[in-house]
């Protein structure tokens, strides 16, 4: 079992469905799969899944499958005329029919949406951007905003267009996004990513959405959106992770601006002890070459030493060249990483008796220098409690329930497994620690330390912590 603390999410896609691909991931380490509903379609999406599930399950591994939601993604309209446009040059950009002169957007709401004077449109990858100076009336009104550019670029067709500080009136779910949703209820999805959300209402929305369809799984905010950076610590209170969106926050809030929003975007997660995903372009260079550069390698090691409690793979994987070697470097660029002293974020939130005791269980396992904390947890709260404190001791969650166990494999620390269901407490201790004693590597004579929540405790409602000594 890998001492590695930090956990790897990768998306799957064309370059991961050769066979013995994901075999070779999952031996590499991987802890979850991603699919990008933004490609590829539900019935890749569930040839993807099912293999992913039977190479952790050949393995005896438990992982994650995150579904992430593409959101509503604006673009210029197929008929742009393709040219540059330098600062200065005024535009008018048409959400609805356009008149000869004027640059098609393929979204009614444009200019519903947009603030003038505070909006920006930024095309492509983050150039050209223009400044929204006004909504026109009169003979050119309706669906219409004048932009004036401010960093020059090309237009071109069906280029991305990424409206800044926009209304919050819009749905945050779009139809594709809802059949992408009825695919992820149907594989029973651990986790659920949303793209561009803009408020906390959007996170509460989807949460309905699963709910409606049975599904438990766990929300992840994508934070891309500058909207999104200003009102975090809603967003937090309402969703299960971020995941610091690099590729479009660069887009969106320019390059320059990512490196300390996502060190912003992580403590503030980790604070409010969520988990935290920090995404894309870790590992680019590997979509052609064998190895990573120094500068990436320094990245992935960076947002490790921040606290992050997982780092993700996206075109490195879905479309590289060899999809198992950046799962294989990720994993020894974490593994180093850890080595060194973590940034300490002080938890928030309401300090309960159940928090209490698993700090406790922590600071008990550094002391006795146990071999491992060992967690039997219902709905993965406690083992969420014990990551929290990032703990130097594995974490070991014993869930009875396998979505449960799935779902943990993405926090930092936790070695899920499954057991039995079992009712009484001292038969429950002694079916997790034969369990752990199988992963972790235990021997006679270690010291572990055992912590439940209220629903395994003796009482119902409280909380305990002891530390066993192996025999
Ligand atoms: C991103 O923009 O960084 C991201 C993770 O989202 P997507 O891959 O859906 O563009």
């Amino acid at each position: 079992m890998t001492g590695r603390r930090t956990k790897i999410l990768a998306t799957l896609g064309p370059s991961t469905d050769a066979p013995g691909v994901v075999e070779g991931m999952v031996a590499a380490g991987l802890d979850g799969v991603r699919i990008n509903c933004a490609h590829g379609t539900p019935d890749e999406w569930r040839a993807r899944v099912a293999g992913a599930r039977r190479a952790a399950a050949a393995a005896g591994r438990r992982i994650a499958v995150l579904f992430d939601l593409p959101g509503p993604k604006v673009r210029l309209g197929a008929a742009v005329a393709a040219r540059r446009v330098e600062p200065g040059d005024r535009l008018l950009f048409a959400g609805g029919d356009p008149r000869d002169g004027e640059v098609p957007v393929a979204w009614p709401d444009l200019a519903r949406a947009a603030v003038p004077g505070r909006s920006e449109l930024v095309i492509g990858d983050g150039t050209p951007r223009f400044g929204v100076v006004g909504l026109p009336d009169g003979p050119v009104a309706g669906g219409r905003v004048l932009g004036e550019c401010v960093e020059p670029g090309e237009i071109a067709p069906r280029k991305g267009a990424a409206l800044t500080h926009a209304r919050t009136d819009l749905p945050a779910l779009t139809d594709a996004d809802r059949h992408a949703l009825d695919v992820a209820a149907e594989e029973r999805a651990d986790l659920v990513a949303l793209s561009f959300v803009r408020q906390a209402e959007d996170v509460t929305l989807l949460r309905a959405e699963t709910l409606s369809r049975g599904m438990r799984s766990r929300l992840v905010a994508k934070v891309e959106k500058a909207e999104a950076c200003e009102r975090l610590a809603d967003i937090l209170a309402v969703a299960d992770g971020v995941m610091v969106a690099r590729g479009d926050l660069g887009v969106e809030v320019g390059v320059q601006r990512v490196p300390l929003l996502q060190k912003e975007i992580i403590r503030s997660g980790l604070a409010a002890r969520r988990l935290v995903i920090t995404a894309t372009q870790m590992l680019e260079s590997m979509v052609t070459s064998a190895e990573p550069t120094r500068a990436e390698a320094a990245d992935v090691a960076n947002a490790i030493l921040d606290g992050t409690s997982c780092v993700m793979l996206s075109a490195e994987t879905a479309v590289g060249r060899d999809p198992v070697a950046p799962v294989r470097w990720m994993a020894e660029i974490a593994l180093a990483a850890e080595a060194g002293e973590p940034r300490a974020v002080p938890l928030t939130g309401p300090a309960t008796g159940h928090r209490a005791v698993m700090q406790a269980a922590a600071l008990l396992a550094e002391r006795l220098r146990a071999r491992a904390l060992i967690v039997p947890t219902h709905g993965g709260a406690s083992a969420r409690a014990l990551s929290a404190h990032r703990p130097r001791r594995p974490v070991v969650a014993l869930a009875h329930d396998p979505q449960v166990a799935d779902q943990l494999a993405l926090e930092w620390g936790v070695i899920p497994l499954v057991i039995p269901e079992i009712d009484e407490v001292e038969p429950l201790v002694d079916a997790c620690e034969a369990r752990a004693r199988e992963v972790v590597g235990m021997v006679a004579g270690d010291t572990v330390v055992v912590a439940m929540g209220p629903s395994g405790a003796p009482a119902e409602g409280d909380s305990m912590v002891v530390a066993r000594r192996l025999r």
